[in-house]
């Protein structure tokens, strides 16, 4: 079996194995995204929270206050019954009249937060809802992370021992080459792919991958076993049998 033909098989396994972990990732991405949606939700449920305490604090001060005033008015009422001069009622009259204005801001002020707080409120419940369903969210994708985890565990063992073999048969100097592809690319069709036979006749080949053009010399040398790489995108060349059969047929 040539260099490349052991590429191939080691080619074969890893995408297997990419696309197996494939799906996992993309239960994983889904479950961490559920996730994050889940933790903004909830901050922004605490920072809400701590909102309305404040708030809450505010609006208990003002009322104290002005139930202070309250009380401060109840005593200047009795005093100006009990008034011996017309003057000290009058001034008590000012001074309640005073008193009550500033007992209606204040009122005026708690009345206001407290519609706040209301909102807030109702906010809060949208808020725990929005928390609950997405909790729901978060175990069925936690669920479905795990079942694929578990699908393609023992799978996903058996080719890494598979690959473990094989490219212990591979030489170390096409394993490098290899392997650096793979780093680079993402894209399996990067790493290796087959030379396309265009036209036979007149010698057309290109590379599956960037399609450009692959010179003849380097279609005779892949086509007895050597390494090649494509002279435009360095992706590792390969022949399918179909194309190996037409080169040799081609050449009687
Ligand atoms: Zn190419």
């Amino acid at each position: 079996m040539s260099v490349t033909d052991k590429l191939l098989r080691l080619f074969r396994v890893d995408r297997q194995i990419g696309g197996l972990e494939g799906r996992l990732k993309s239960a994983e991405r889904f479950l961490a995204a559920q996730k994050k949606a889940l933790a903004d939700l909830v901050a922004r449920h605490e920072s809400l929270s701590a909102q309305m305490r404040q708030l809450s604090a505010s609006c208990a001060n003002l009322e104290g206050e002005a139930s202070a005033i309250g009380e401060r008015i109840e005593q200047l009422r009795e005093r100006m019954n009990t008034a011996s001069t017309n003057k000290e009622y009058q001034a008590t009259l000012v001074e309640v009249g005073k008193l009550t204005a500033d007992k209606g801001r204040l009122d005026e002020q708690a009345l206001e937060l407290m519609e706040k707080i209301e909102e807030l409120k109702g906010e809060l419940e949208t808020l725990e809802g929005e928390i609950g369903e997405r909790k729901k969210m978060v175990e069925v994708a936690t669920q479905q992370r795990d079942e694929r985890a578990e699908e393609i565990r023992e799978k996903v063992e058996q080719l890494r021992a598979q690959r473990e073999e094989i490219a212990g048969e591979v030489d170390a100097s096409a394993m490098r080459v290899y392997e650096a592809r793979r780093e680079r690319f993402d894209d399996d069709d990067e790493i290796m792919a087959a030379l396309v036979a265009q036209n036979l006749r007149r010698h057309e080949f290109t590379c599956g991958s960037c399609m450009m053009a692959v010179p003849v010399d380097i279609v005779t040398s892949l086509a007895s076993g050597r390494l090649c790489t494509c002279t435009s995108c360095g992706v590792i060349l390969y022949l399918e049998e179909e194309t190996a059969e037409k080169l040799v047929a081609g050449k009687k």
